[in-house]
């Protein structure tokens, strides 16, 4: 297992579309360390999700923990998601905070779709469909984007809410946690 080297905004590695997986490339030992490694990652730097550009992998698969709310740490189990394609569930967005692992100590207000299904596959390379909603479907939007070379900022209707998380925490928290993805 290893920590990975985390890009940070305006590495080119986070502005690249990212390359599908097919299911035997993801049963690959090399895959499969890659996803224990990201998880490890982003355990330690307390991160809801990590996506591969971020760790300087240009493939389209990303780690979530999409319980990270839950009072109950045990339903906390991240999970692997590889090639995922999002389908809206109606039309409603709501807008609200997001951080990222490679935006460092700054937050904002993103709109994002509040229900989704994710059509996907999981870590054995077996299609799955993930339904989710409110932060669950949040993080799954923000690191699907990841895949695509785009950043949270590039979804902020406007700047107005970009914040330091000293600030944030002291003006706006409505959650004790440290999220970022
Ligand atoms: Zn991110």
């Amino acid at each position: 297992m290893a920590i990975l080297k985390v890009a940070r905004m305006g590495h080119p590695a986070l502005r690249a579309k990212a390359r599908a997986l097919t299911p035997s490339d993801v049963r690959t030992a090399e895959i499969q360390k890659l996803i224990v490694d990201m998880i490890e990652t982003m355990v330690e730097y307390r991160g809801v999700g990590l996506a591969a550009p971020q760790v300087h992998e240009g493939i389209r698969l990303f780690v979530a923990d999409l319980n990270a709310r839950e009072d109950d740490e045990s339903e906390s189990e991240p999970i692997a998601v590889i090639n995922p394609e999002i389908i809206a569930v109606g039309s409603d967005l709501v807008e609200d905070w997001e951080g990222c692992l490679s935006i460092p100590d700054i937050r904002g207000k993103v709109p994002r779709l509040r229900d989704v299904k994710v059509r996907a596959l999981d870590k054995d390379g077996t299609r799955i469909e993930l339904r989710a909603k409110d932060f669950p479907a949040r993080i799954i939007q923000h690191e699907t984007d990841h895949l695509d070379g785009v950043l949270f900022v590039d979804r902020m209707k406007g700047f107005d809410s970009l914040t330091f998380y000293e600030e944030y925490a002291r003006f706006w928290a409505k959650h004790d946690d440290e999220e970022k993805a």
